[in-house]
C-alpha cells in the first residue's frame, strides 16, 4: 500500500483503547500512542488528537457516596477523569519535550460561526507553535440534546474544520466488518468508497464496552467526512504501531474510506455539520430542486419556494427540503422568516440562500 503523504491529520482514540477492563487509564497503551504521534510529527505531520476516556477514568477512580442521577454522575466523572486524562498525556508528551494542550468542545461551539472560527484559530495557533491539541467533549456542560452523538462525531467535525487530509479512528476492532466482528465467516471490509452505501444493512450496531459510539456511527461519520474529501481510516488501536504503520503504508488490517475529489469551502464545511442548529426549513418546488443540483452554481431563489416553516432571522441556518420531504441541504437565510413568507413564490431582489452559503447533499 502506498505511503500517505499528509501534512495534517486528526486521530480519534476511543475509550476502549485507552482504558483497562476496570475503566482505569491504560498508561502503557497511551504512552505507546504518544510515542507514535511523536514519530508522525518527526515525519512533518501535524496531529490533532481527539481523546475519549474521561468518563471511564473518572468512574473508575471516584466512588461517590451519594446516589446521583445519570447526568450528574457523568458530569462528575468526566470532570474528575479529564484531569487524569490530560495529565497523563501532558506527562508523556513532556518526556519528548512536546507540549500538549487541552481543548474542550461542546456541540454549540460549532453552531455559531464566530465560535467555530474562534476554535479553529485556537487549534491553528497550537499547531503553528508545535503544540499537540488534545480535544474532548466538554462533558461537564454537555447534556442530552446538546451532546455530540459521541467523540466520533466530534472528531469528524474537528477534521473538517481544521482541513485535515485524514482522520484515523482507533477502536478495539480492526475496522468495519460485514457482520458482527468475531462471528465465523465475518470479513473485514478493507475499502469503502465515500458514496457507496451498500454496506449499511449489515454494519453492526452493537456498542462495545465503555464508549458511547458504535460501529454504525463510525461508519456514518466516516462516509460523511470522506464525502468532504478527507481520507478516513478505522483501525484497531490496541495493535502495536498501528498509527505509524497506517501512515507509512504498511499492510495492516483497517477499513479505509476513499474520499471523492470534492473539496468544500470553509463555509460549506461548517454548514455540512450544522443540521442540528437549523432554525427552520423551506420546501422548494421541482424546478428549484433541479436548479440547485445543476452543473452551474445556483443560489436558492424565493420564486422556487413553496413553504416556509418555523421562525428564523436573517443569518440563521435553515434546512432545504423538496416536496417529497427529502432533505436536500442547508444554508444561511438572507431573510427573516416573516419576510420570506411574504415573498415566497415571487421574484425577489436577492436569493433566499446564496450558493456560497449553501451545502447540498449528494442526492439525485
Ligand atoms: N467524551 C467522553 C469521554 O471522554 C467519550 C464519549 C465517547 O465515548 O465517544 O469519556
Amino acid at each position: 500500500m502506498q505511503q500517505f503523504q499528509y501534512k495534517r491529520i486528526a486521530i480519534k482514540v476511543g475509550t476502549n483503547v485507552l482504558t483497562l477492563s476496570d475503566g482505569t487509564l491504560n498508561t502503557q497503551r497511551i504512552a505507546h500512542l504518544v510515542d507514535q504521534i511523536v514519530v508522525l510529527r518527526k515525519m512533518g505531520i501535524e496531529v490533532i488528537l481527539v481523546s475519549s476516556g474521561a468518563v471511564a477514568a473518572g468512574r473508575s477512580i471516584f466512588k461517590q457516596n451519594a446516589k446521583l442521577d445519570d447526568v450528574s454522575s457523568r458530569q462528575l466523572w468526566s470532570a474528575i477523569g479529564q484531569v487524569k486524562l490530560i495529565n497523563t498525556y501532558s506527562d508523556l508528551f513532556e518526556k519528548h519535550l512536546i507540549f500538549c494542550a487541552q481543548v474542550l468542545a461542546t456541540k454549540e461551539s460549532f453552531g455559531d460561526r464566530k465560535h467555530y472560527l474562534n476554535m479553529k484559530n485556537c487549534i491553528s495557533t497550537m499547531l503553528e507553535n508545535g503544540v499537540v491539541p488534545v480535544v474532548n467533549e466538554n462533558d461537564t456542560v454537555s447534556v442530552t440534546e446538546l451532546m455530540f452523538t459521541d467523540n466520533d462525531e466530534l472528531s469528524g467535525m474537528i477534521s473538517s474544520m481544521m482541513s485535515c487530509e485524514a482522520l484515523i479512528i482507533l477502536t478495539n476492532v480492526d475496522g468495519i466488518f460485514d457482520g458482527h466482528p468475531g462471528t465465523v465467516g465475518t470479513k473485514l471490509i478493507p475499502e469503502i468508497k465515500a458514496f457507496d452505501n451498500s454496506h449499511e444493512s449489515y454494519i453492526s450496531s452493537q456498542k462495545s464496552g465503555f464508549g458511547r459510539g458504535g460501529m454504525h456511527t463510525k461508519y456514518s461519520v466516516a462516509r460523511k467526512i470522506a464525502q468532504e474529501g478527507i481520507v478516513v481510516c478505522i483501525a484497531n488501536g490496541t495493535r502495536q504501531n498501528i498509527l505509524t504503520d497506517i501512515v507509512k503504508g504498511t499492510d495492516v488490517p483497517k477499513t479505509i474510506f476513499v474520499p471523492n475529489g470534492k473539496k468544500l469551502t470553509s463555509n460549506k464545511k461548517w454548514l455540512a455539520h450544522s443540521v442540528s442548529f437549523a432554525k427552520g426549513y423551506v420546501v422548494v418546488n421541482d424546478g428549484a430542486r433541479q436548479a440547485l443540483f445543476d452543473v452551474n452554481a445556483n443560489s436558492l431563489l424565493l420564486i422556487g419556494v413553496v413553504s416556509i416553516n418555523g421562525y428564523f432571522e436573517k443569518g440563521d441556518i435553515i434546512r432545504i427540503h423538496d416536496t417529497q420531504g427529502e432533505l436536500l441541504g442547508l444554508g444561511k437565510s438572507q431573510y427573516h422568516s416573516d419576510d420570506a413568507r411574504e415573498l415566497m413564490g415571487k421574484k425577489a431582489e436577492k436569493p433566499l440562500i446564496y450558493y456560497d452559503y449553501m451545502f447540498l447533499h449528494d442526492i439525485n
